[in-house]
């Protein structure tokens, strides 16, 4: 299960990751107690003809040992035993992580880059994200659900963010940001969609928004190529269409800072399918049945 701000996105899939069913449904009261009600009654009608071996949940945010909410601004919540909780309401299983955690080990486990011992992820959407897979295994720690990369520095000359910095990751290629440059230009609100699409038509104040964006992009993913050396750095989220439009400006972003002598390594763009991240909250769980590590309930 994916849990967004206002929906539970909630899929069963076999050991290899594969979905077999899925479902969703609007969260209302956001409350912890609220939420798990919802879980565990996807969770029956999930496993309803077959039984559920465990749960696997992704959510943004700080996250302790598989087990542990430290803090999920978008739902309000903090200090929330949400593995244990659901766990009791199910009587199944059930282990939490940061969502691009999870999508970084489905991608690792059974994705793109199943047969890499390096490569990237960057999750495009509400927020940029990033996660690495280095010899063969995720690279974490306590402050990973930060989203440490949010405010990278990629364009000098861009737009200030809420903290103030200038032309950060977050400034340049978060959803609301770019719909909201791409309105001011206008003189009308659009949309994060409604933008793509219009620079997709090429309206040229949309374009410049996006390739400003593009070019960001391409500056990231030369900082990691150039920091971390992958075989492969996977675009995923609901951002990935961004990508697909503006790839010159990707394209010239990352030309920018690259020695030219450097090879780039495939780009790989992911479906901007939301139940994409529940294959990966799923990984979690198959993980541990495989390990023979399942929590108790
Ligand atoms: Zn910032």
């Amino acid at each position: 299960m994916k849990l967004r701000e206002h929906e539970i996105i909630a899929a069963r899939t076999n050991l290899r990751g594969e979905i077999q069913h899925q479902e969703s449904v609007s969260i209302g009261d956001r409350t912890p107690e609220a939420v798990v009600r919802q879980i565990a009654q996807l969770a029956g009608e999930l496993g309803a003809d077959a039984p559920i071996n465990g749960i696997g949940i992704g959510i943004g945010g700080l996250i302790r040992n598989r087990e542990y909410v430290v803090d999920a601004t978008f739902l309000g919540w903090s200090g929330v035993p949400l593995a244990k909780l659901v766990g009791e309401a199910t009587g199944i299983p059930t282990l939490v992580d940061n969502d691009l955690v999870a999508f970084t080990e489905y991608e690792h486990w059974f994705g793109e880059g199943r047969d890499d011992d390096r490569f990237a992820v960057i999750t495009l959407g509400a927020g940029t994200g990033f996660g690495l897979v280095a010899n063969g295994a995720i690279v974490t720690g306590q402050d990973y659900g930060i989203g440490l990369v949010g405010h990278w520095p990629l364009d000098p000359a861009g737009p200030l963010c809420f903290a103030g910095h200038r032309g950060c990751a977050t400034s340049v290629l978060n959803s609301d940001s770019i719909a909201r440059h791409v309105s001011d230009a206008l003189g009308r609100p659009v949309d994060y969609e409604q933008a793509l699409d219009l620079a997709e038509a090429g309206d040229p104040a949309a374009r410049r928004v996006t390739e400003d964006a593009g070019r960001g992009l391409g500056r990231l993913i030369a900082a990691v190529c150039n920091l971390t050396l992958p075989q492969r750095i996977i675009i995923a989220g609901e951002g990935v269409r961004l990508a697909s439009i503006v790839a010159d400006a990707i394209r010239e972003g990352i030309a920018r800072d690259r020695d030219p002598r450097a090879s780039t390594p495939p780009i790989v763009l992911g479906t901007k399918n939301n139940v994409d991240w529940c294959r990966g909250a799923a990984v979690l769980a198959i993980q541990a049945f495989v390990h023979g590590t399942l929590p108790g309930v």
